[in-house]
């Protein structure tokens, strides 16, 4: 009996092991995608910012080519004020010289604004770039790891469902549904050990008699309060 509560607790270490590996199934995608979108987050950071750049750039040429445009036109008026002949003429030049002037002074206003604009993107995108490459550098060697993980994660599950297969050939078909049934039922484990008189999964005293009877193993114990499977693993005197 003491073979097959040994085959029982392998079993277990078996199905602990394949449990981490099912939650290693969600929790590493999980982890690599956290990484990786925290590098395109930054990554479309940059794009935006090179596109403002790119964009304030453009806007600024054009607004030049305007006040040069303006300023030859204002120079071509103010050489005709000088021949002008007639009140009414005199009022519309004005008029004209007036409009760029204020065309021009609200053109240099926005290229200032521009300016700006194109400074702080500048910055930006400096600090963006430096904290991509800080992330892609940091991040490396877990991603590497957790990647090389991932990749090795369905042969280990084959390997351990192989295992599992020729171990539980070597156990009694009644013991098997009983130790599935109650770790169905716990959600963990189905044996366990005893810890300081106690059942080592609900902590509830064992009468020392029991005890002595489950040190010789002839038989399989439950924990009449949890129903776990126990056993005694000489760990404790
Ligand atoms: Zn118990």
């Amino acid at each position: 009996m003491q073979d097959v509560l040994n085959l029982l607790l392998e079993l277990q270490i078996i199905d602990e092991d394949m449990g981490e590996l099912d939650r290693s199934k969600v929790y590493l995608p999980e982890m690599i995608a956290n990484i990786n979108n925290e590098i395109i987050a930054l990554e479309t950071e940059i794009a935006e910012n090179e596109q403002k750049l790119l964009d304030a750039r453009k806007r600024q040429k054009e607004i030049e080519i305007d006040i040069e445009t303006d300023k030859e036109e204002l120079s071509k008026y103010q050489k005709q004020m000088k021949v002008i002949k007639t009140n009414k003429e005199y009022d519309a030049l004005v008029a004209e010289i007036d409009s760029r002037k204020q065309r021009i002074s609200d053109n240099e206003d926005e290229i200032l604004k521009l300016m700006g604009i194109i400074d702080e993107c500048t910055e930006k995108l400096s600090e963006l770039k430096t904290k991509l490459d800080e992330t892609r550098e940091t991040t490396k060697t877990h991603l590497e790891n957790l990647n090389a993980e991932m990749s090795t994660l369905e042969s280990k599950i084959n390997n351990k469902i192989k295992q599992r297969d020729n171990l539980v050939k070597n156990i009694d078909r009644r013991v098997l549904s009983m130790y599935e049934r109650i770790r169905k039922g716990k959600g963990s484990m189905a044996v366990v050990p005893i810890r300081k008189r106690s059942c080592g999964g609900c902590y509830k005293q064992i009468p020392p008699q029991l005890i002595q009877e489950i040190r010789r193993g002839d038989k399989i114990y439950t924990c009449d309060s949890c129903g776990r499977i126990l056993i005694w693993t000489n760990e404790e005197e």
